[in-house]
């Protein structure tokens, strides 16, 4: 080629370089400017009702855990060492043709029903997810021991499930989550990565602080679950062990993904007594069994 080829060749790169990395400056600031607004219009993350647009939901709400949070984020991490952790959400959109079950029990340990709900689990080599309470006798340090070594999940529901404690203001929640986290760890070496809000992260009593509350937690890389069915086992005083059959199996029907709510704490004994039923019928509709970890798409109610 000869040097005025060469000549043009160089400027048509340098132009098209430039052209290139014009319309990606562009790209990030209109990404930048709808993340920004995806988050700060009032904290509200807003979770579609239908699959695919929870999906899209979800991959914003990657996004801005990314920013708001970068893996080692010096402020948060070193402000609240104790009540932070890394983030490592992958939110895999899951195979819809692969159905999973994830059971669920809150308000444990209970001597009784959760001892008898780990024995079941173990008999079907099954995983589940513990959202316990503070509790600490040598039963229940000997439960929330057990959670861990036989393989489930054990995490964050609430120190005192004090409704009218816990949700009068942001810091009041944060003092009962650090005494049960804190437990936690101490008992079974193990830090709780998940938590459940008692009554679900939207409910009467945080009404009126759930959006500060629920940013605030995600903040400090905590992934929260509400539940896809109810098994009803805390509706009313006595709930049959057929009816929470009924509720989970039916409920458990249109969902390729469930995360199941049940109870294990004093006097669920009819939930104890439901599981292999649940169990059976859910593998004979193909459904598997897993713990939930933060690597597990959340389920937030939406609002
Ligand atoms: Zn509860």
């Amino acid at each position: 080629m000869s040097i005025k080829q060469w000549k043009q060749v160089i400027t048509i790169t340098v132009v098209a370089t430039i052209i290139i990395l014009f319309i990606l400056t562009i790209v990030f600031a209109i990404r930048s400017y709808h993340l920004k607004n995806f988050m700060e219009s009032d904290n509200v993350i807003i979770m579609s009702e239908d699959r695919d647009s929870r999906h899209q939901d979800l991959k914003e709400l990657v996004r801005y855990f990314e920013k708001a949070t970068p893996k080692g984020n010096l402020s948060y991490k070193q402000q609240y060492p104790a009540l932070y952790v890394e983030n490592t959400y992958r939110f895999i959109k899951s195979n819809d043709k692969e159905k999973v079950c994830y059971l669920t029990f809150d308000d444990g340990p209970d001597a009784e029903n959760t001892a008898k709900i780990l024995d079941i689990l173990q008999q079907f080599d099954i995983h589940a997810t513990f959202f316990v309470v503070y509790k600490d006798d040598e039963a229940s340090n000997l439960l929330y021991n057990r959670i861990v070594k036989e393989g489930h999940t054990i995490a964050v529901h609430t120190a005192s499930h004090d409704y009218d404690e816990i949700y009068s203001s942001v810091s009041a929640y944060l003092k009962d989550f650090s005494k049960i986290s804190s437990h936690i760890i101490e008992v079974t070496g193990i830090k709780p990565e998940i938590f459940r809000f008692p009554g679900g992260s939207v409910n009467a009593y945080n009404i009126k602080i759930h959006k500060e509350l629920t940013a605030e937690m995600l903040r400090r890389g905590y992934v929260y679950y509400d539940w896809t069915v109810s098994g009803g086992d805390a509706a009313k005083a006595y709930v049959s062990s057929s009816e929470i059959v009924e509720n989970v199996v039916s409920g458990c029907e249109e969902e390729s993904e469930s995360i199941v709510l049940l109870h294990d704490g004093a006097g669920h004994y009819t939930t104890a007594e439901a599981l292999p039923e649940i169990i059976r019928r859910l593998k004979n509709q193909g459904f598997s069994f897993a713990a939930l970890d933060n690597s597990v798409n959340p389920c937030f109610f939406g609002y």
